[in-house]
C-alpha cells in the first residue's frame, strides 16, 4: 500500500538510516558533500526544517549554516514561499508549457538586475533551467556557439557543477575529496578546459597567447566560494572581461552562489558599487539557488545577442522537461519578492557577527587561522594568512575542521560538513539561534586546537 513515509518514531536513529540508506542509494547521499566524508559520522537525516533550524529523525533541532548550499536566505519554510508552492501546487505539477509566472520571474530578475544592457544593467534575457550545472552547461555551449572556438579557462578551486568540461581542478565536493578531476571525462573533453590559477590575471593572458583565436570564454566565480571563500581581488574581474574581450571571447560570470545572496544585484551589483572596482562588462551570467527559493531554478543570462543563438531561435540546442517548472517558479518568484533591502542588511549584520565571534573564539584557543569573505559569504581557513588561491587554501591545516565541525554539531549547530565550503546565513537567524552558535563556538574553537 502506499502510505506517506513514518514520522520518526524515536526508535530510527542516523546511523540506522544511513546504513539503510547505504544500500540502495549510491554511498548513501544524493550528492557527495552530504556524506559527511571529509569530517566523519553519520550524516543527520533530516525530516523537517523551519526558519534558522533543521530537524533530523532523531528529534534533535540544529541551528543551520546550510540553508541548503544557499537558497534558504528567508530562513526555511518561509510562510509566504510555502503558501506560493501550494497554490501553484494545486493548478498543476508541470505542464511543459509556457506560463505567465515563467515570464514574471524573468522580468523581476532582468529588472532586479539594473537590466536591460543598454541601461547598465547586467543582462537583457535569460533562459530557466534547474540546475546551476544546467546553467553553466549551457553558458558554455553557447559561448562555444557565439565564437565558433572549442577552449573554456576556468580556476583552481571553482566549482561551477559537474558537467564534463568543469570538473578539471573543480571546487565543492571534488576539492574535499581531493581529486584532480572526474574520472569518466574522456581525455578530449579535459583537454578543451585550461585550468589557470585564481586572482592572477598574467595567468589568463598567457593563455590567451597561448592559444590565440581558441579560447570561447573564461568562466569564473563572481566570488569563489567554493574552496572556502576567496574573494576576487580589486579589479580582477573587470581584468579578465578586458582579457577575454580583447581577444574575441566571453565572460562567463557565474553567480549561482552568490546572486541574489550577497546583494539584491548579486556580487556584480556588490562591485557596481564598490569605489575600488572598475566597471566592466559581463557577456553571460548563470543564476541558481536563490532564485528558486529552495526549489529547482537556475538560469542563463546575458547579452541577447549571444542569447539569440539559444534554439528555437538559433543553433546552440537546450531543453529541459521541468525547465520553468511552475510550482519552482512560484518559489522563486515569492522569494525574490520578499527579499527586499532589510533581509540584506539583516544577512550582512548576521554574517558580521558571527565572523566576529568565531575569530573571536578561535584567537582566544590560539588557533591560527583568517576568516574569509565575500559580502555576507565566509569561511574559516585554518592558516594565518589570507589565502588568495586554490593553492594557498590547499596548504592549510585541514585536519583542524573536524573536531571544530563536530563540536558545533554536538552543540546543536550544523556547518557545512567541509573546509571547503562557505557558511550561509540566513534573514531568519534570530537571537536564541545566534545565541546558540555563541555559545558552541568556545568549544569548537578548543577543538580545533587539540
Ligand atoms: N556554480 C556555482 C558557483 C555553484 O556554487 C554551484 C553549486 O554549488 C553550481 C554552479 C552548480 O549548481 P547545482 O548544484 O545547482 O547544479
Amino acid at each position: 500500500s502506499s502510505t506517506a513515509s513514518p514520522a520518526p518514531t524515536g526508535r530510527t536513529s542516523n546511523e540506522s538510516e544511513f546504513a539503510r540508506a547505504r544500500k540502495v542509494i549510491s554511498g548513501g547521499v544524493n550528492s557527495p558533500v552530504r556524506a559527511f566524508g571529509s569530517v566523519g559520522g553519520a550524516p543527520r537525516f533530516l525530516v523537517s526544517a523551519s526558519g534558522p533550524y533543521v530537524t533530523d529523525v532523531e528529534g534533535r533541532e540544529y541551528v543551520d549554516l546550510v540553508a541548503s548550499w544557499g537558497p534558504a536566505i528567508l530562513g526555511h519554510a518561509h510562510p509566504e514561499v510555502v503558501t506560493a508552492v501550494q497554490d501553484a501546487a494545486a493548478l498543476g505539477l508541470s505542464f511543459g508549457a509556457t506560463t505567465p509566472a515563467e515570464t514574471e520571474l524573468a522580468e523581476l530578475v532582468v529588472r532586479r538586475l539594473g537590466g536591460p544592457r543598454a541601461s547598465g544593467g547586467l543582462i537583457d534575457e535569460l533562459r530557466l533551467v534547474s540546475t546551476g550545472t544546467e546553467a553553466t552547461m549551457t553558458a558554455i555551449r553557447l559561448a562555444r556557439g557565439f565564437t565558433g572556438r572549442p577552449l573554456l579557462v576556468k580556476f583552481a578551486g571553482h566549482y561551477h557543477g559537474h558537467s564534463d568540461g568543469l570538473l578539471a581542478a573543480a571546487g565543492s565536493g571534488v576539492a574535499t575529496f581531493g581529486l584532480p578531476a572526474s574520472a569518466g571525462v574522456p581525455e578530449p573533453i579535459a583537454e578543451q578546459t585550461l585550468v589557470l590559477p585564481y586572482n592572477d590575471p598574467e595567468a589568463v593572458r598567457a593563455a590567451f597567447a597561448a592559444h590565440p583565436g581558441r579560447i570561447a570564454a573564461v568562466i569564473v566565480e563572481a566570488a569563489a566560494a567554493n574552496m572556502g571563500v576567496v574573494a576576487p581581488d580589486p579589479g580582477y574581474n573587470a581584468a579578465l572581461a578586458s582579457i577575454a574581450h580583447e581577444h574575441g571571447a566571453l565572460l562567463i560570470l557565474d553567480e549561482v552562489l552568490t546572486g541574489f545572496r550577497v546583494a539584491p544585484d548579486g556580487y556584480w551589483g556588490l562591485q557596481k558599487t564598490s569605489s575600488a572596482e572598475p566597471a566592466y562588462d559581463v557577456d553571460l551570467v548563470t543564476f541558481g539557488k536563490v532564485i528558486g527559493g529552495g526549489m529547482p531554478v537556475a538560469a542563463v543570462g546575458g547579452r541577447s545577442d549571444v542569447l539569440e543563438h539559444l534554439a528555437p531561435n538559433g543553433p546552440v540546442y537546450q531543453a529541459g522537461t521541468l525547465s520553468g517548472n511552475p510550482l519552482a517558479v512560484a518559489a522563486g518568484l515569492a522569494t525574490l519578492r520578499l527579499a527586499d533591502q532589510e533581509t540584506y542588511a539583516r544577512l550582512d549584520r548576521m554574517s558580521g557577527t558571527l565572523r566576529a565571534a568565531v575569530s573571536e573564539a578561535l584567537t582566544a584557543a590560539g588557533v591560527a587561522h583568517t576568516v574569509q569573505s565575500a559580502g555576507n559569504l565566509f569561511s574559516v581557513l585554518f592558516a594565518p594568512e589570507p589565502a588568495r588561491d586554490y593553492e594557498a587554501v590547499q596548504a592549510q591545516e585541514t585536519f583542524r575542521f573536524p573536531p571544530f565541525f563536530h563540536a558545533m554539531l554536538d552543540r546543536g549547530v550544523a556547518l557545512p560538513p567541509s573546509v571547503y565550503e562557505a557558511w550561509f546565513v540566513t534573514a531568519a537567524h534570530d537571537d536564541r539561534a545566534v545565541t546558540r552558535i555563541l555559545d558552541a563556538l568556545p568549544h569548537a574553537a578548543r577543538a580545533a586546537a587539540e
